[in-house]
């Protein structure tokens, strides 16, 4: 069968994507189905990390992590990018969130390495993250900073006899802290400036003297993923794992987070969808009152409050993608980027909400599919990568160039 021809848009689905980017996703989504399908279950029921890590090698193979590094993917894509990317990011979340946070935190540590580590760094470090083989962490949010990056207290010093960086900080909420084979840290270097201008990064690769790993937190949902404290005392790295230039560390940060966000709208759209998806077959299928329970108006409004939303999610998160892809970047990308991570992570949130309400009881129990499973992971998700709330202050502060918001 043609390529191309194997795939329509499904009532609207993917009506900003040219027909090589829908049969992607056609490809991705059976691949999925072949190879994180039979693992989600030993993920959530036994937060089984093994089995992430196999989904991560076996999306890796398949060269899914690649396509938004051109210069690094050799697959069939005509121009790979990062609406390819986010392909994978949703269709991975649909399947099971837990795979595309490992996805999103091996990306936004691919990233800097792509683009700003010295080439031996990165000839070292970076095929093992895209192959899926090696794991990677992004060494942010700190215990009196989260929202306030700008205000980290980590701090990354020279040392001119050694020719080596050092670090003294201590982050936490890290995703794949301790599992992790190269770590990206970001602190400050000169206080003396604003954070903007004296924030560095660097590559850690994992068993450095000096990092260590205090603690592991449970979460509510998103099990399978481990997230935990990263101390640094006295660590230190060798003078050629500084990412780009001293005190360039903010810009690298803010177009991680541009992508980064991207991609957790498109993952955000992936468990909308598959919500959505139980939601509809069960009003289709469950008997109430004598006919069924779809035919009722209060869950026929349900139904079209959640089919409005996740198009909206779809088209702001597709067209962040492409401005990235057609070179829109820094300050430009940053409020299409956080418009759709706000509206698409709430929407999952909303999503996940009414569709354990159509469940009714159904709903909240373990023993009738994965509603309540997706209730969980979601309220994760206007939180991480940045806030709803900070969304909101990076897209206003676009719309009002001639105010300071008040943080
Ligand atoms: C599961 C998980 C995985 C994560 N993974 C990573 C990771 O890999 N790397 C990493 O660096 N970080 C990671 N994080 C951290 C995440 O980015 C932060 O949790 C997030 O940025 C919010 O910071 P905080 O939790 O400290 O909340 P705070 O910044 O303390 O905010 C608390 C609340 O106050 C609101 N708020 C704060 N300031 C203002 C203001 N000025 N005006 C209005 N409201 C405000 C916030 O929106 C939020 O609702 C992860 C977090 C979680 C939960």
């Amino acid at each position: 069968m043609n390529r191309l021809a194997a795939t329509a848009p499904e009532a609207g689905q993917d009506y900003l994507l040219d027909a090589e980017a829908r049969a992607f996703r056609h490809e991705v989504r059976a691949a999925m189905a072949r190879e994180l399908a039979p693992l989600a279950e030993a993920i959530e029921n036994d937060n089984d990390w093994e089995a992430v890590k196999t989904g991560i090698a076996a999306l890796g193979r398949a060269g899914y992590l690649r396509p938004m590094f051109p210069d690094h993917y050799s697959g069939p894509l005509s121009a790979p990018g990062l609406v390819h990317q986010t392909i994978v990011s949703e269709e991975a979340a649909a399947v099971n969130y837990a795979f595309e946070t490992t996805i999103g935190s091996a990306l936004s540590c691919a990233y800097p390495l792509a683009h700003h580590a010295a080439p031996a760094v990165r000839d070292a470090r970076l095929a093992g993250i895209l192959d899926g083989t090696e794991i990677g962490a992004i060494c942010v949010t700190e215990p009196n900073v989260g929202s306030d990056s700008a205000g980290m207290e980590t701090r990354i010093r020279f040392d001119e006899t050694a020719r080596e960086w050092v670090i003294d900080g201590f982050k936490r909420y890290i995703s794949n802290a301790s599992v992790a084979d190269t770590y990206i840290v970001y602190g400050i270097t000169d206080d003396t400036v604003p954070a903007q201008k004296g924030m560095t990064a660097l590559v850690v690769p994992a068993g450095t003297s000096g990092m260590t790993f205090p603690r592991t937190y449970t979460f509510m949902g998103r099990r399978g993923c481990i997230v935990g404290e990263v101390a640094f005392e006295n660590c230190r790295v060798p003078e050629d794992h500084l990412l780009g230039k001293e005190n360039g560390g903010f810009r690298i940060m803010l177009e991680m987070f541009n992508f980064e966000r991207i991609i957790l709208a498109g993952a955000a759209l992936g468990v909308a969808r598959t919500a959505f998806s139980i939601a509809t077959q069960h009003a289709q299928t469950r008997d109430s009152f004598g006919q069924k329970l779809g035919c009722k108006q209060l869950i026929w409004d349900m139904v079209a409050e959640m089919s409005w939303r996740i198009d909206s999610a779809e088209l702001l998160t597709y067209r962040a993608a492409q401005m990235y892809d057609r070179g829109v970047s820094g300050k430009e990308l940053m409020k299409p980027a956080a418009m759709a991570k706000l509206v698409a992570t709430e929407i999952a949130c909303f999503c996940a909400d009414r569709t354990v309400q159509i469940l009714g009881g159904d709903g909240i129990t373990k023993e009738y599919g994965r509603a309540e499973q997706l209730f969980r992971d979601t309220r994760a998700m206007p939180i991480v990568a940045g806030t709803t709330e900070m969304a909101k202050y990076l897209i206003a502060s676009r719309d009002l160039p001639n105010i300071k918001p008040n943080l």
